[in-house]
């Protein structure tokens, strides 16, 4: 056995069993990463230096994990700008220990001004939940929106055209993730400590690249509803 082969049995995995998948389009990855990272630097020696120093993003997007819908470019940001959370069908669940970790990083870390929930029209998962279909673990997920969905039957009921229909069930999901969002405790003690934070519902267009704003952003709790909104942490534990 040569020292070659010694190294990779002690790494406990045997490489030379590994068939690594050599596409085009895997490779394009690497090049356009040197080519990118050249003309950076080549356009700012001290751009990487700077980027490495730190980040002061003033937003969290909280968006679909579609393709077809990344942050920086939808908003012309760039690195450093945007802290970025993407699942599919952009939903925010309260007990979504990987999204409440996010926001609270975003919220309390970073100290972001404004969490953007930001859907796009003709959304896989959001059609997908109003099937009938299975597809598997994501049927699991995509029952948050088949609960929206529930919640605005009489509305979506009445609209016969399949897309229209996904595309008014999209907005009413931004809608109430937004709401989702404002009920947590992250973002309810952070607007008690401050008024610099907002929460916004955007949805894409993917077929024209704009964005639209729902106006159903929100900088206080008052329009949660009685049961949602907390009092000040401080004052619960000084009635016990
Ligand atoms: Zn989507």
């Amino acid at each position: 056995m040569n020292s070659t082969e010694n190294k990779n049995k002690k790494n406990g995995i045997d490489t030379n069993c590994i068939k690594l998948a050599q596409s085009a389009g895997y490779n394009k990855l690497k090049t356009n990463n040197s080519e990118w990272a050249a003309k950076r630097t080549a356009e700012d020696p001290e751009y990487f230096k700077r980027l490495a120093e730190g980040q002061q993003p003033e937003v969290l997007w909280i968006g679909c994990s579609d393709s077809r819908v990344p942050a920086n470019e939808v908003t012309g940001t760039q690195p450093g700008e945007v802290f970025v959370h993407r699942n599919i069908a952009n939903v925010c669940v309260h007990s979504d220990m990987n999204m409440l970790s996010v926001l609270d990083y975003a919220v309390n870390v970073l100290k972001v001004k404004h969490v953007i929930i930001a859907g796009h029209y003709g959304c896989g998962g959001v059609a997908a939940a109003l099937t009938n279909k299975q597809f598997g673990i994501i049927d699991n997920w995509l029952r948050h929106i088949k609960d929206v969905y529930r919640l605005h039957a009489n509305e979506l009921d009445r609209i016969t055209d399949d897309k229209a229909k996904v595309n008014r069930l999209v907005e009413l999901n931004v809608t109430e993730q937004v709401y989702n969002i404002c009920k947590t405790s992250i973002i309810q003690n952070a607007w008690m400590e401050r008024n610099d934070l907002e929460v916004h519902g955007w949805v894409v267009d993917i077929s024209t690249g704009l964005i639209k704003d729902l106006g159903v952003s929100s900088s206080s709790p008052h329009n949660l509803g009685y049961v949602y909104e907390f009092d000040s942490s401080l004052d619960a534990i000084a009635a016990h």
